[in-house]
């Protein structure tokens, strides 16, 4: 469904919830999208055979998951997020894939991925060209600037449509259950600082690809968004001052994700738990022997 913002921007509103994203058209004299995620029906809307270009928040399947349908346009994604896209070993790399048996044992991992519907296409994309932070694409009317915003993914970028004051949050998603750092190359030291930067943009519209609305109140909703890291150490830390423990323990009590309604949210809450391990052992605030954390 198309929701339009602007004379020229529209969000094209997915249907289907996760595994599947809002994206962005922009209808100008250079037509584009902005991820591909939504579902079939609502990208079939915007014309697909007659969009020139695909710009990609970043290479999660979500949003990535309606390519085929853009076979005539010209993709692009930040470079940091390109290898993901090429092989289905890089698939499984980029998305800590190679860690499920780890830390998963006993969960089959086709049983839960088939739960939360992914990899029921070839996961991975020809993409023709990269981008840059700070690059501008002008489509005619309406320019957008590319702001790389890492901490999701190493190549995760925002939109930011400076005459329109809209910035586009990609997966700094500001919804209740993120923000979510599982993979391999996320982190939620680069997520806080891409947050702030955000942040600093004082954008007027704010929205991302995991929301209806376009928020007026966005600054807000990205500072509640970076606090709740902060949290989560707070969580984990008191946590183990009563209680040395060990992934798997602090994972079991849900101090990341209250609920944990497929093993995938499990898997993701064990490796974010690993990311916040690593951090508060950084700053000094726990130890590790032999894989039982505790708190100094
Ligand atoms: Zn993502
Ligand atoms: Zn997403």
């Amino acid at each position: 469904m198309l929701l339009k913002i602007t004379d020229k921007i529209s969000m094209i509103q997915s249907e289907l919830g996760f595994t599947y994203c809002n994206c962005l058209l922009i209808d100008d004299d250079i037509r584009a999208v902005i991820d591909t995620g939504a579902d079939t029906k609502s990208l079939t809307e915007v014309l697909p055979e007659n969009i020139d270009m695909v710009l990609y928040t970043h290479h999660h399947y979500d949003h990535t998951r309606g390519n085929p349908l853009f076979g005539q346009s010209k993709t692009f994604i930040h470079e940091a997020d390109c290898e993901a896209l090429t092989t289905i070993e890089a698939f499984t790399y980029y998305n800590s894939l190679d860690q499920w048996d780890s830390l998963m044992p006993g969960y089959d991992f086709l049983d839960a991925a088939a739960q939360i519907g992914i990899l029921e296409n070839a996961p991975f994309w020809s993409i023709d060209a990269t981008f840059k932070d700070g690059q501008i694409f002008d489509f005619g009317k309406t320019k957008v600037e590319v702001l790389h915003t890492p901490g999701h993914s190493a190549g995760h970028c925002s939109f930011w449509f400076p005459d329109q004051e809209l910035l586009f949050t990609g997966d700094i998603c500001l919804t209740k259950v993120g923000p979510w750092y599982g993979e391999i190359c996320a982190s939620p030291d680069e997520m806080l600082q891409s947050i702030q930067r955000l942040i600093d943009l004082k954008p007027r519209f704010v929205t991302s690809c995991h929301i209806n609305e376009i928020s007026e109140n966005g600054i807000e909703m990205l500072h509640e968004f970076k606090n709740r890291i902060y949290k989560r150490d707070e969580r984990i830390l008191n946590y183990l001052k009563t209680n040395p423990a060990t992934v798997e323990d602090i994972a079991n009590h849900h101090l990341i994700y209250r609920f944990h309604p497929t093993p995938f949210v499990l898997f993701w809450e064990k490796l974010m738990v690993i990311k916040h391990l690593h951090r508060l052992k950084r700053i000094g605030l726990i130890s590790e022997d032999d894989e039982i954390f505790f708190a100094e």
